[in-house]
């Protein structure tokens, strides 16, 4: 039996409350974006001219001297470092990942080794690039660029993101000075950033930026830059490895109307109307018992404040791993930003929310609580044996008054958060993904 298309999107929509996920379908492209996408499928046309067009609207809305339309940003990444150890040799291009005869040392800090879906070195090394990661998880110095960068170097990987490690590391400023006294060319991974010029401002010879996060476009990457760089980097994805990763007219012309639209914009207006929704489910958690609610600013500076929900409790780790999954499997699925429920919490992002989701989510939190999910968080914790914590300690005391850590409060401590369910729905797909298809759509996953 044929498949309806259109039901099944309306009965397996995700309530988005995660912010800009791939998993997820990354965008709701706005409608005058998905018309001019649309017109493109139908008609053929010069993609050298189109990506040259593009170009022009990409230095526009950066800064940057020139740029292209690329499949994604992971794409961007590769074809930049590519570019990056080739320039414009078209044989050095078609060969790799053979690098023999290339400088391939791609220098990043660890505290940037971050993962979006992938580990970003994965990307680096899908080139043939060699990836040397410099300093520690949380500290990098400026002699630690200087020592690293050397003849072998093709390029400086610099993350600007949530994921990364948000102190201690070099500044992009720092970077950029040391990196261009040395003749090596910095790269930006600006994917999930909202602004289109401080990276090139601040001496970065690539940004690459998604055309599908808050630029709200289909599913497309933007590398902006020296022009050089551009060209050698665009080289390598009609002519080498980036062929593999390309993108279609329509990627090219949805990420231009994205852009243009980006530029015509009320992002203040855009702003309030999300705030107006952070503020609508940060005062409907107070009426849901266990949770407690605080604005939190987002860790790179995008212009947007998310709900932070607290677990309390016992093992507020395992709570909140136990209150997302129960959010992400119910129906309708609700996702919420995880990545630090071992904390205890985790955060609701307004951006990519539609209208009718915040009462939803708010019903959805309230329902799984009724329900006892967080009940089901037994702790492993021994009982405090002195009343009280001073305050909101992750310790407690011995019997004979010694000070010991809670281990169902600290991340470290061992089995805090159930393997997760999602990931080994992954690992059974498609099977664990087509239960209920029949019947008219239980939620997918586990
Ligand atoms: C999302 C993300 C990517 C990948 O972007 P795509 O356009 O989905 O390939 C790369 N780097 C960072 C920092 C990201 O947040």
């Amino acid at each position: 039996m044929a498949v309806d298309l259109v039901s099944w999107l309306q009965e397996h929509r995700v309530i988005n409350a995660s912010g800009t996920m791939t998993d997820l379908g990354a965008s709701s492209v706005p409608e005058d974006v998905a018309r001019l996408v649309m017109e493109s499928l139908r008609c053929f046309v010069d993609m050298h001219a189109l990506q040259a067009m593009a170009s022009s609207v990409i230095v526009r809305a950066t800064g940057a001297e020139a740029g292209c339309v690329t499949g994604s940003a992971a794409g961007g990444v590769a074809v930049a470092v590519a570019g990056c150890m080739t320039g414009s040799d078209l044989g050095a291009i078609e060969s790799l990942p053979d690098t023999s005869a290339l400088s391939r040392r791609v220098i990043i800090q660890k505290g940037h080794v971050v993962n979006f879906g992938v580990p970003i070195s994965q990307v680096i090394r899908l080139t043939g690039a060699e990836v040397l990661e410099i300093g520690s998880a949380t500290d990098c110095r400026p002699y630690q660029l200087e020592h690293a960068l050397d003849r072998e170097t093709a390029a400086v990987v610099y993350v600007v993101s949530h994921h990364t490690v948000q102190s201690g590391l070099l500044p992009l400023g720092d970077v950029a000075r040391i990196a261009r006294q040395a003749g090596v060319p910095v790269i930006v991974d600006a994917a999930s950033e909202y602004d289109l010029r401080s990276f090139i401002g601040l001496g970065a010879d690539l940004a690459v930026y998604s055309a599908h996060k808050f630029l709200a476009g289909p599913t497309a990457g933007i590398v902006a830059g020296r022009k050089d760089l551009v060209r050698a980097a665009y080289l390598n994805q009609v002519r080498g490895i980036g062929r593999a990763m390309k993108v279609g007219k329509e990627g090219i012309v949805g990420a231009v109307a994205a852009l243009e639209r980006w530029l015509a914009l009320d992002h203040g207006a855009q702003h309030e109307a999300e705030y107006r929704r952070v503020r609508e489910l940060g005062e409907g958690m107070e009426r849901i018992p266990g949770l407690r609610a605080v604005e939190v600013p987002d860790p790179t500076g995008n212009p947007i404040t998310r709900v932070r929900v607290h677990l309390d409790g016992p093992n507020p780790g395992r709570a909140a791993a136990a209150l997302a999954q129960a959010l992400r499997t119910g129906s309708p699925p609700v996702a919420v930003r995880d990545h630090h429920v071992d904390l205890g919490y985790f955060e609701l992002d307004p951006c990519n929310l539609l209208e009718g989701d915040v009462p939803v989510i708010l019903e959805r939190m309230a329902q799984s609580v009724r329900e006892g999910v967080l009940k089901e968080s037994p702790s492993p914790a021994p009982e405090p044996v002195v009343p009280g914590r001073l305050g909101p300690r992750r310790s407690t005391y011995t019997p004979d008054g010694l000070p010991c850590v809670d281990v169902g409060q600290v991340p470290w401590a061992g089995q805090g958060i159930p393997p997760g369910g999602r990931e080994q729905a992954l690992l059974d797909w498609p099977d664990a993904y087509l239960g209920g298809m029949g019947d008219g759509g239980e939620s997918p996953g586990s």
